[in-house]
Formats: C-alpha cells, structure tokens, sequence
C-alpha cells in the first residue's frame, strides 16, 4: 500500500516539475531550407543526402514534425490544437525546382508535412530553376502547404519611399497579388507569409498582421503563446547550418519567454545598438546567459531580477547583424533560445 502512494506520490510530483519545467508550453520549432540539391549554391543549399539525414534525425530522436496550422493554431489556442513535446515544422523558401524533385520524395516517404513559401513571378515566368504550377498542385494534394514568399522576392526595404505609406502600400500590394494568384493555381491562400532575407520594419509587420497573416523571419528561435507573430522566428537548416553537429541544440532548443513589448526594432541607424529584454517567467532558467554579438562572445548585464541588457561593444557593419542569447534549463536537458536580429542602415 505505501508503495502504490509513493509511487502515486513520485508520479504526482514528475507531473509537476514536468508542468513547471516548461513555462513556454506548447511551443514549436521552425527549420528553414532553400534548395535540396548538389548543384546550387551551398550557403542556401543542403543536399538530397542531408535532407534525408536530417529526416532521419528528427524520426529517430522523438522530434515530431507537424503541419504549420496544427503549430500555430495550438500555441495561439485556436481550433483545440495541440502540440507534442519536440514539435517541428519543416519550411522550404523560393519555389526552388528541387523541393519537388528532391524534397518530396523523401517528405512522402518519411511521411512528414512542410510548407513551401513561393514567390509567383519565377513561378509565372516558367524559369527552369522553380517549380511549376503544376508540381506546386501536386505537393499541395498530398498535404504541403502552399504559402506566400511575395512575388518577386525583393527585399522589402528596397521598397524605400520617404512616404512610408506608399512604402507600406507597395509592399502590400505586392503581397495581394502573390496571394491571389496562389488561390487562382492552388485553390486556397492560407495566412501564413514570409519575409523575403526575413528583413521588415515595424510598419510592414504590422501591416501583414493587419492583412491578416502571420508572419515568418529568418533569425533564429522558437515559437511560444508570447511570440511577436507577425515574425516569428525560424532556424536555418541549410548551408553552414545544416551539420548534424550542431543543428541537434537548436532543434531542441525553446524559445525564451521574453516580453515582445520591449524587443526593438530590427531596423537601426545606431551602429552599436542595445537591447534591454524583460523574461516574463524565469521560473526554468537562469541568469547564466551565453550572449554573442555576431560572433563575439559578449556579457549580458542583469538590470533586475527578470531584465538584461546587451549591447554592441564596437560598432557594427552595415546591414544583418544579430544578438544571440541562450540560458540552460534547469530542470530539462535544452537551451532557451533568444535572437535579435539587427539591420543597421546610414542615416
Ligand atoms: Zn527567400
């Protein structure tokens, strides 16, 4: 009998440190590739060879891939969703050809969902290097969704007017016309969109939340209840980035619990800018933050109890820089995971 109530016991307190050791549940993470072949550039490139390795990977170490609208309707709380422990959702940027040639296959055969973000123009175009239409139909039957990239990939800043307006105008139309001639082939436009380099100002974010989408970045980390969804963050799976030496941490890795009210914005013309980030619950971590600017090994200052502040400590270059910080759970075997992404422009 005492046994049966300490094991009782011992399951009842498991069930607690569980619950408590994940202050950011349910959360997911978002990988990011480009082509699947050997013949494209390697930075934006894994190979076919990788891109099994990596489904392998994730199949044979408890990471579920999910489809993006169980994701992020289950972090949103929408839908009675929900999300196991170690939630992956697998991305393609660009239309490349080989994500049909090469990427499908093995997606259908490990039997793992993805979205594709398209841009329609190449599309349109019929260039040799994207997929068609009618490849883009044929992964959408079996279940890859087919979502916005805009339709000419250009970066959105470029659309520089002194009038931010028509600066935001542009881009939104822009982004109609992609969506309209996704439902036109496909059939339907989910509200999923991604940011062409994962570069926007504070205008153009809050425009695509306007227009109803949620939004995806290129810097790194996880996504949670408290996430800035008009960019949420997604790992780079390719390139550099693909080894299986380090892609693991990531892939396990949670998103820190940061308050999104004090993250600044990406866009700067400060050259050696600072960000001071309030934690809304420190309950699993600690403040042992591994900081790095660029990649620069750089501390962190605690300004109270929950808030630290980095900042630059020599002037950055011109264009995408980041800050990144990590701080070990203390109760799982994982990082919480925090990036900052910066765009440092001429005043
Ligand atoms: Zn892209």
């Amino acid at each position: 009998m005492m046994t049966r109530i300490a094991v009782l016991l011992a399951l009842t307190l498991g069930l607690a440190a569980q619950a408590m050791a994940s202050p950011v549940s349910p959360s997911f993470n978002v990988l990011i590739y480009h082509h699947v072949d050997t013949g494209t550039p390697p930075s934006t490139s894994v190979t076919p060879a990788q891109f099994r390795e990596h489904l392998e990977y994730f199949r044979d170490n408890g990471f579920n891939v999910v489809p993006i609208d169980q994701a992020v309707d289950a972090v949103l709380g929408r839908n009675n969703a929900t999300l196991p422990e170690k939630a992956l959702v697998i991305t393609f940027d660009d239309a490349y050809r080989s994500v049909y040639t090469e990427a499908f296959p093995l997606l259908k055969e490990f039997d793992m969902p993805a979205t594709a973000f398209i841009n329609t123009e190449p599309m349109d175009a019929g260039r040799s290097l994207w997929m068609t239409w009618d490849q883009a139909r044929e992964m959408h039957e079996w279940g890859i969704v087919i979502a916005n990239h805009t339709t000419d990939h250009e970066n959105l800043m470029n659309y520089y007017d002194e009038d931010e307006q028509a600066w935001v105008d542009a881009v939104a139309e822009n982004i109609r016309t992609a969506q309209r001639r996704i439902e036109e082939e496909i059939g339907e436009a989910p509200p999923y969109f991604a940011y062409p380099y994962g570069e926007y100002t504070e205008a153009i974010a809050d425009m695509i939340r306007e227009e109803g989408y949620i939004g995806f970045a290129q810097h790194s980390g996880g996504v949670y209840s408290g996430s800035d969804f008009r960019g949420v963050p997604r790992f780079s799976a390719d390139g550099i980035y693909a080894s299986l030496n380090t892609l693991p941490t990531k892939l396990a890795s949670k998103p820190m619990p940061v308050d999104y009210d004090t993250v600044p914005e990406m866009l700067t013309t400060d050259r050696q800018p600072s960000m001071t980030i309030r934690v809304r619950d420190m309950s699993d971590m600690t403040q042992n933050l591994n900081c790095f600017v660029n990649s620069e090994w750089t501390d962190a200052e605690w300004v109270s109890s929950d808030t630290f502040r980095l900042a630059a400590q020599e002037p950055l270059r011109d264009g995408r820089n980041r800050f990144n910080c990590t701080s070990r759970s203390r109760t799982g075997n994982f990082f919480y995971w925090y990036s900052q992404p910066w765009v440092v422009v001429s005043e």
